[in-house]
């Protein structure tokens, strides 16, 4: 899933590539993908591309009056064309989900890969209208030290949870969470009210700002092997920890998991992973 520094490495290439441009026209593949009718994607048509922008983990394409917001849930992604393919799209078929062409003959795809369609695209007059933005929380890379260290105190539960819940803060996804708490030596279990809310937020601000820094330049089609590189734990179940050399251990929930160092994270401790006991059962 593109989390905060994805989704601002792909606002940062579209603005070079698209501010002052024009919409030719836009075509949908995927008929799920997009959430609203009124205004039609055809009004956009010759209109000038405005401004690109991010809005937690939310990429917005700014037009005079209208924001095209687009979400792209876990599997979703962008495919940047220099020179836009003329064919007509295929419908329902791949993982193309919206087809954008520009004045340039330039174009960006929308995609989506896998069999469950959760992205989503909306053209509203004020990027407020869609629900989710309306609800998201400070930006993770905004937040004070004040409001955040609230926004644990008044949070219930694991804080890998909280730090994924985008309207308590916004923009941050599986895969940082388990780089966030991994820097931050906090067990991805520890209840959020018990956390130390000034050093989670330094190790946010540590991790989020790194890999901004090391994505942010890069076209997209390079844009997820670079994320993966700079990861420590999170996908790298059984390697060595980075910090300590410990192995790196997992726990898998029904569709993701979390990766920790349980050296560096908790105490020594593995944490139960229950289908991994069942497993083994
Ligand atoms: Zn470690």
């Amino acid at each position: 899933m593109p989390e905060l520094p994805e989704v601002d490495a792909l606002a940062e290439f579209l603005r070079r590539k698209i501010v002052g441009d024009f919409v030719e026209r836009i075509d949908i593949a995927e008929l799920s993908l997009l959430k609203t009718v009124d205004p039609s994607l055809d009004s956009l048509a010759g209109l000038e591309i405005t401004g690109t922008a991010r809005v937690g983990k939310s990429l917005i394409i700014e037009f005079a009056g209208l924001d095209l917001v687009c979400r792209f849930a876990r599997a979703g992604w962008l495919v940047w064309h220099d020179r836009v393919p003329t064919a007509p799209l295929k419908m329902g078929k791949g993982p193309l989900g919206m087809r954008i062409r520009l004045a340039s003959g330039a174009g960006i795809d929308l995609t989506e890969a896998g069999t469950k369609k959760n992205a989503s695209v909306a053209l509203v007059s004020d990027r407020a209208e869609v629900a989710a933005l309306a609800a998201s929380g400070p930006d993770a890379l905004k937040v004070d030290d004040d409001q955040f260290a609230v926004a644990l105190s008044t949070s219930h539960g694991r804080i890998k949870n909280v730090l994924e819940d985008q309207e308590i803060i916004a923009g941050i996804g599986n895969a940082y969470s388990d780089e966030i708490l991994h820097t931050a030596k906090i067990s991805p279990f520890a209840p959020a009210d018990s956390v130390d809310a000034g050093r989670l937020l330094a190790a946010i601000h540590t991790v989020l700002g790194a890999a901004r820094e090391a994505l942010i330049g890069l076209p997209p089609s390079k844009v997820k092997a670079a994320k993966k590189r700079g990861f420590s734990v999170h996908g790298r179940t059984g390697q060595p920890c980075p910090v300590c050399g410990s192995t790196i251990a997992e726990v898998s929930f029904a569709e993701k998991s979390l990766q920790y160092c349980p050296t560096c994270q908790t105490g020594g401790k593995k944490l139960s992973d229950r289908r991994m006991d069942r497993l083994l059962k």
